[in-house]
């Protein structure tokens, strides 16, 4: 090409001169006659805006050329050349891949081997997440489900929407917590709560300290859309681990700190497993109050992951495949077909009669209930 060009510059070389000597005085310095070197064109910018999951724009400013030349611009997306000849600055990139990074350069040529260019890098929008089919599950009078780009932010108010004997009542009743101090419940009840039910598993004198409807309770938890495993498992605390279903929190296998359930604290559990205190009513075994040797969804754990009862909707049995905190991967009655991690409670007793909604680590990575 540049030998080519050089032999065109030599013909209007010679025709030029065949004029000058014809006569006609042509005093200008037209390029190529060998005087006068090409100018590349002027150095530009290039940026990319209007980005959605597929598609973005390009532009550019002009590359002024110091010679006059005609300017195009040559456009390299990925190291491929997706378009030349350009003579407007702008260009609509289509077909992209979402959550995607992508580079490339613009090159302003002036059609005599001059060229500048300018660089460009962007990432596409990822696609949101849709709202998991498990939240309809949720209680919708004690809980707030907010999907927030590619977070869900679950709000509770603590409570539970079923019955038990730990709601507001005319029975007063008093009782020592584990750290000490006795607290008595509020007798200036004169009817019971809506849900208050009788103690059937436990008894007055069994019950932990506070009514449920005496926490004025809100928590927070926020997970990602679409939680992922972490590389190492971690250790649950103390407090709420998790929110049920019912809108009320999942606590693990420790009462205190050091202080795994006993028969002494199982003895103040309601009929469905939880009971008051410190500072909120939970559950610390299979809530039977809405589930029962069955593969019902318990609720949500800190980590994002959802946890079902004993057995997997995938196959209507105890799943059989569990890691050491009851989860597996497999469909659910929410996944639209698609496999994904869950936990279960396992089908395994403790103290020879009980089981344990979630005594293992998060395989996930867990937010804060506050
Ligand atoms: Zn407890
Ligand atoms: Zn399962």
């Amino acid at each position: 090409m540049k030998n080519y060009l050089k032999i065109l510059a030599l013909i209007v070389s010679v025709t030029t001169a065949f004029y000058a000597c014809s006569g006609d005085d042509d005093s200008g310095s037209d390029d190529g006659d060998g005087g006068t070197t090409n100018q590349a064109p002027s150095s530009f910018t290039a940026g990319v805006d209007l980005i959605t999951e597929t598609t973005a724009t390009l532009n550019w400013t002009a590359a002024s050329d110091p010679d006059g030349d005609t300017v195009t611009y040559t456009i390299t997306l990925q190291g491929s050349e997706i378009a030349i000849g350009l003579t407007v600055l702008t260009l609509d990139l289509t077909g992209l891949t979402s959550s995607t990074s992508y580079s490339g350069t613009v090159v302003a040529n002036d059609g005599n081997e001059g060229s500048s260019s300018a660089s460009f890098s962007f990432s596409t929008e990822g696609t949101a997440p849709a709202l998991h089919l498990a939240f309809a599950e949720f209680d919708t009078d004690n809980t707030d489900i907010i999907l927030s780009g590619s977070n869900v932010i679950i709000e509770t108010n603590g409570m539970a929407n079923h019955t038990s004997p730990y709601w507001s009542n005319t029975t007063e009743r008093c009782a020592t917590p584990p750290m000490g101090g006795e607290i008595c419940t509020n007798t200036d009840t004169t009817v019971n709560h809506p849900l208050f039910v009788e103690p059937t598993a436990t008894t007055y004198q069994f019950m932990a300290p506070g009514n449920i409807d005496d926490f004025n309770g809100s928590y927070s938890l926020t997970v990602l859309a679409a939680p992922d495993l972490a590389a190492n498992s971690s250790a649950t605390g103390l407090g709420a681990i998790g929110i049920a279903i019912s809108g009320a929190n999942i606590y693990n296998d420790q009462e205190g700190p050091n202080m795994p359930l006993d028969n002494n604290t199982i003895g103040s559990f309601d009929y469905t497993a939880a009971h008051t205190g410190p500072q909120s009513y939970h559950y610390h075994l299979e809530p039977k109050a809405w589930s029962n040797d069955d593969d019902a969804l318990i609720g949500i754990i800190a980590d994002g992951f959802f946890i079902y009862g004993r057995k997997c909707n995938s196959t209507n049995d105890y799943p059989t495949d569990l890691d050491a905190s009851g989860g597996h991967t497999s469909t659910t009655q929410h996944s639209e077909g698609a496999s994904e991690y869950h936990y279960h409670i396992q089908n395994e007793l403790y103290l020879n009669q009980y089981y344990i909604l979630f005594p293992g680590d998060y395989q996930g990575t867990p937010s804060n209930i506050q």
